[in-house]
């Protein structure tokens, strides 16, 4: 495998977004000659991607088990025999580099490290990856997978509500203007929710706007920022009086519930929503 000796020359990584299936985003983090791809669900699009834009596959980057973000792996390895980094909490037989919180995976071709956060609750070893702050290449990025969505999260398949929570609470800590890269186009129908729970909130009411002008303009509303998330994202903002107040008035919480309660009741809420 061929890499550069000197990181500090090479130039700034830029994101790609590789659509897929009726409304996956994988990523294809590059600079120019190399890239990782998180969640390659699909290799098809992911190799005509790379052939267009004359890239070389060198890592492969896996959040959680679900088929739709690695049913392309076994494929993409037949292509590039490149290292796997994935959830060590999760049986996923291709992964070659294990990860759990606190690890860092370091992609050297691209000179690229993200650091890993545990955010069980939507599969229970699931992982996000964020690439710091740097000088060269900006602001932070955050690969979330299927927890932490724009406007919404992942639904609660193997975890419990109170992990979810807490998983959301540790990728809210992080910078404002981290750029929040999820795996699924679900903007618009998380806002309608979101709108119905907290109508008099103007930045969400500012950022239906502007999402909706973006599809129908046919463009991506990913990545957001977690300063968005926070000021709009109903699963970060259950605490909120206006939020308890609406999930009262339809019924879904009693008078003296928790806040993993309040989150609960919300997720059930869109659920059925
Ligand atoms: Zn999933």
């Amino acid at each position: 495998m061929i890499h550069s000796p000197e990181q500090t020359l090479s130039p700034a990584l830029s994101v790609l977004a590789v659509p897929a299936f009726a409304d996956n985003y994988l990523w294809l983090i590059h600079d120019g000659t190399h890239a990782a791809v998180v969640d390659p669900g699909d290799a098809m699009v992911i190799l005509d991607a790379l052939k267009a834009h004359q890239l070389t596959l060198c890592a492969i980057l896996l959040t959680h088990h679900h088929a739709d973000h690695t049913g392309g792996v076994p494929e993409l390895l037949q292509h590039f025999a490149v290292p796997v980094f994935g959830p060590r909490n999760e049986a996923i037989t291709a992964i070659t580099e294990p990860l759990a919180e606190g690890d860092v995976a370091y992609v050297r071709e691209l000179g690229l490290q993200l650091t890993v956060i545990d955010v069980p609750g939507h599969t229970k070893g699931h992982i996000a990856y964020v690439r710091q702050r740097d000088e060269r290449s900006g602001a932070p990025w955050l690969f979330s997978g299927d927890t932490l969505f724009a406007g919404g999260c992942g639904r609660l398949f193997e975890g419990t509500p109170g992990q979810m929570a807490e998983s959301l609470g540790k990728l809210a800590a992080l910078p404002d203007d981290t750029e929040v890269f999820c795996a699924h186009e679900y903007t618009l129908s998380n806002l309608r929710f979101a709108s119905a729970v907290e109508p008099g909130n103007l930045a969400l009411q500012e950022r239906v706007a502007i999402d909706t002008e973006k599809r129908q303009q046919g463009l991506s509303t990913v990545p957001s920022t977690i300063a968005l998330e926070k000021a709009t994202n109903p699963f970060l903002r259950y605490k909120e009086p206006a939020i308890l107040a609406s999930l009262k008035v339809e019924g879904k919480l009693a008078a003296d519930a928790s806040p993993v309660e309040a989150f609960a009741a919300l997720r059930m809420w869109k659920n059925n929503f």
